[in-house]
């Protein structure tokens, strides 16, 4: 093989992109090209059907875990796997499965998936690139008659994003035998568990334990996904991967105050739990603020009375932090008790603070990243490395294989919301990537 000299030029217009022209040590000049190239326009196809399955009575593109929608849309996966080869099956809790068999049985599987469901009011994107990215892979492979030594496992995760009843990366937890029962009694405001939810969708929660994975029969685990930040955008950077996931602690703030007449209370006299919910919201944005890549979300200040004649004797206020860091999380959970008091003295209020689950932070495996990042320059581009503060199935996986992420752009940073764009040339880039990163990992990953 000749020594490679990689030489980046930019595009006439607009920002800057890595366009993989080469030049050979001998002086020959050439186009490089993935080992196997992707057929972008199918996927292109699965984003425009699956965009076409939403709920008509949310914004967006709906498709929340075990609603019609995202049950049809499932459906879809499983016949596009089978159509790519692959033997299929649905687990008790709803991830679709799809299995290629490799060479060697006894070898361990190289897994590959996100998830299909959507945030509400969510996009086209988050998850669906990385499900569809992985599927043609399957179909990349069978195009060229390649086999993998390793079977090739590709898993749409069962709701990923999370549901009324408050708990994330359902799919992914059963798979890595997390999912426990008190996640599965866990109710949303009307008392419908999460594990009627399921049940609701056609899967059987009750078996859950069925869904676990022996993590010895497992390579490696890799996942493509939308950035849903601006960070890529920002440095010009086509292909990231990802170091580390964000872990995040929910909690609730309950403050009690004094229910009083709101026109003849005195201001200096009043015990408003409204005001001191109030400023527990800025409480939350101070404290993540001051911290290193922390962040801290209020999603709900509610009231008892929503009148505006009465103080309000009761607030509670809902949020989280997140920081790649164990101990950042920490950190930010000390600042906040700390607080508490404060805010109570200069409101006359009482308030109790109780936290959720924490999530810890996820470190994605190193030697598995330099594969992705050798891949990617395989191909011809440039990755570059960073932390996501989202979260996903990734943080499960990686519990039971060494797991590592690709990261595509997002137009603007923004996710979550009917505005989430990733263009289809990034989205080629990204499945060329996964593409080499996984008959590399075939050939070359001993695991770490
Ligand atoms: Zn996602």
């Amino acid at each position: 093989m000749p020594g490679w000299r990689w030489s980046w030029t930019p595009p006439g217009t607009g920002t800057w992109s890595w366009s993989p022209s080469t030049t050979w040590a001998d002086g020959r000049e050439g186009q490089v090209s993935a080992t196997i190239e992707p057929e972008i326009g199918w996927v292109q196809e699965g984003l425009d059907h699956l965009a076409t399955l939403v709920d008509p009575s949310l914004p967006g593109w709906s498709r929340t875990g075990f609603s019609v929608q995202d049950v049809e849309g499932r459906h879809w996966v499983a016949q596009q796997m089978r159509a790519a080869g692959l033997s299929t099956h649905v687990d008790a809790v709803g991830n679709v499965i799809g299995t290629f068999e490799g060479t060697a049985p006894a070898a361990p599987a190289i897994v590959v998936g996100s998830h299909s469901d959507t945030v509400p009011g969510g996009g086209r994107f988050d998850g669906i690139v990385g499900v569809l990215g992985a599927i043609e892979v399957a179909r990349a492979l069978r195009r060229t008659g390649t086999r993998l030594t390793h079977e090739l496992r590709i898993v749409d995760f069962a709701n990923e994003e999370g549901n009324p009843q408050g708990v994330k990366l359902v799919g992914s937890r059963a798979i890595a035998g997390t999912l426990g029962h008190d996640h599965l009694q866990a109710t949303d405001e009307g008392g419908v568990s999460l594990a009627d939810l399921i049940s609701r969708a056609g899967h059987s929660p009750e078996k859950v334990h069925t869904c676990r994975w022996d993590r010895a029969g497992l390579a490696a685990y890799l996942e493509l996904h939308i950035e849903q930040g601006p960070v890529l955008e920002r440095n010009g950077a086509g292909i990231g991967v990802v170091t580390r996931v964000c872990g995040i602690s929910t909690f609730h703030l309950d403050v009690h105050g004094r229910r009083d007449h709101a026109g003849t209370t005195p201001m200096d006299t009043r015990s408003d739990a409204m005001c001191c919910g109030a400023a527990a919201v800025l409480a939350v944005q101070r404290i993540a603020a001051a911290g290193s890549d922390t962040v801290g979300t209020v999603g709900a200040l509610t009231t008892t009375s929503p009148l505006t004649n009465v103080i309000s004797n009761f607030a509670r206020v809902t949020g989280e932090f997140r920081s790649p860091h164990m101990a950042g999380l920490r950190a930010l959970a000390e600042e906040l008790e700390a607080d508490i008091p404060r805010l109570d003295a200069a409101h006359r209020t009482t308030s109790s603070l109780s936290w959720g689950h924490t999530d810890p932070p996820a470190v994605m495996d190193r030697h598995l990243s330099d594969v992705v990042v050798g891949a990617a320059a395989t191909v011809g581009h440039e990755a570059v490395r960073l932390y996501s503060g989202a979260t996903h199935d990734s943080v499960q996986m990686s519990q039971l294989a060494p797991a590592g992420m690709i990261f595509v752009p997002s137009a603007g940073g923004r996710s979550h919301c009917p505005e989430e764009w990733t263009e289809l040339t990034d989205i080629e880039r990204g499945v060329r990537v996964l593409i080499q990163a996984v008959l590399d990992v075939d050939t070359g990953f001993a695991g770490s």
